[in-house]
């Protein structure tokens, strides 16, 4: 039996007292399930509204001098319901007062949307019984805003040491003056992954509204494959094109602990969901390709110079105009005499001009600099590449058989992915013919 499970829940696991009762059945089917980190309750039908969207809301009014009694009163109602729904006892109207007090005395956005989480752990902890502990006494930011990760790792894992089962808020911590201090949003998959390395758990498991990652985007596909196992170094290629159930920032700390992270559905607690581990151990039988993610809108900047090949430096002159731009490139093909690079359009867009000339001045006039517009690329990963011949013939040839005109191949070194840049009007079609061709 598994020792210590970090359970992290979503909004939408926690939009009312029925979700509410969901997750304490899920807690109460595996004992070992011992630390809880919520998200702010998110929303219970399609057009409802998010509480954290709620508070970003309230802020804003009262920094404009404006009324947020309206938008107040919504927050408050969801929380009451849910308070209410359960018997709870907890004294959530003064902890609800203290954040309208909070907000109408000017106190910053980040303070505010934090709130969503904190009122949120206090009900689930009160439903539980179980202790609640302030993420701002255990998740440490720097000055500049940066997760000062030694610092947080010392502090929680020095709180949780007794191994009572704890509720921590997710999405924020504080400075070490005392300021609250949230991450992106979506960041309470970050405390989640934190808690779970502070805890040293054997597993964190990641509750939302989806059963696990799809093979592909099911806007593009009907009914994609679940994926049931997955590297973190797959995920972090999939998540990089667009494939996004989970917080980029939370695989660093699990992956470099050596925790598995497991996503949930919390309205089908019995679905294993995906799991994502270091290098998927156990393994009977491994699929040639694990997902396909891709995104439209990139530029390719293609130069040409006589001798390229013989200018030692070249490339990095190249790289260095878009770095002194502060634009970051996707992808660099290159040919004897000839390099592209492939960037994001609209990074580029403000810099354009700028960069070509600078470019233009390095070709001096001994070859060409040109751009090409509306470039999708499309990333097919697979950790069971490497073990199969011929992966890249049968991506091709479908292509080819779908009169798909490649415009760009990358395969990185670690041959976990193909790469593949197409015309924007060609992107469905690839993932198609891609995806049935490994797939069905
Ligand atoms: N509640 C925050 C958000 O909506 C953080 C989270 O849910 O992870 O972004």
């Amino acid at each position: 039996m598994l020792e210590c499970i970090v359970t992290k829940f979503g909004g939408s696991s926690l939009a009312s007292d029925e979700q509410f009762r969901k997750v304490r059945s899920i807690l109460e089917l595996e004992p070992t399930r011992r630390y809880l980190v919520p998200s702010a309750p998110g929303k219970r039908f399609p057009n409802d509204e998010k509480v954290t969207d709620l508070l970003y809301k309230c802020h804003s009014l009262a920094s404009e001098g404006k009324s947020f009694k309206e938008e107040f009163a919504k927050i408050r109602d969801r929380y009451l319901d849910i308070a209410r729904g359960l018997h709870l006892k907890v004294d959530i109207e003064s902890r609800l007062q203290e954040v309208e007090d909070g907000i109408a005395s000017g106190k910053n956005a980040d303070w505010c949307a934090s709130r969503g989480e904190y009122l949120c752990a206090l009900l689930m902890a009160d439903y539980l019984g179980w202790r609640f502990l302030d993420a701002a006494d255990g998740i440490v930011f720097n000055d500049d805003g940066q997760l000062n990760d030694d610092k947080t790792q010392e502090k929680l894992s020095a709180l949780l040491a007794d191994g009572k089962s704890t509720v921590v808020p997710g999405f924020y911590g504080a400075k070490e003056n005392g300021e609250v201090h949230t991450f992106s949003r979506g960041g309470s998959d970050i405390t989640g992954a934190l808690v779970a390395r502070a805890a040293n758990a054997d597993v964190y498991e990641n509750w939302t509204d989806v059963s696990g990652f799809l093979m592909a985007d099911p806007r593009i596909i009907e009914n994609p494959a679940e994926i049931s196992s997955i590297t973190y170094k797959e995920l972090r290629e999939l998540s990089h094109m667009g494939a996004s159930v989970l917080h980029e920032d939370a695989m660093f700390p699990v992956h470099r602990a050596g925790i598995p992270t497991n996503i949930r559905n919390t309205n089908k607690p019995y679905h294993p969901g995906t799991m994502i581990s270091k290098n998927a151990p156990h393994e009977v039988s491994v699929p040639t390709i694990t997902g396909i993610a891709g995104h439209k809108g990139y530029s390719v900047i293609s130069v040409e110079k006589n001798m390229m090949n013989s200018e030692v430096g070249f490339g990095r002159k190249v790289l260095s105009v878009l770095e002194d731009a502060g634009v970051s490139f996707e992808h660099m093909p290159t040919g004897i005499d000839s390099m592209c690079v492939v960037v994001n359009s609209v990074s580029l867009a403000p810099h354009r001009e700028e960069i070509l000339a600078k470019i233009e001045e390095l070709v001096d006039g001994s070859g060409s600099v040109s751009v090409n517009d509306n470039m999708s690329i499309i990333a097919t990963v697979g950790r069971g590449m490497v073990h199969n011949c011929g992966t890249a013939a049968r991506l091709f040839s479908a292509m080819s058989r779908a009169r798909i005109n490649v415009r760009m191949i990358d395969q990185g070194s670690s041959e976990l992915s193909i790469i593949v840049g197409v015309n924007d009007s060609d992107f469905e079609a690839t993932i198609h013919a891609i995806y049935h061709e490994f797939v069905e």
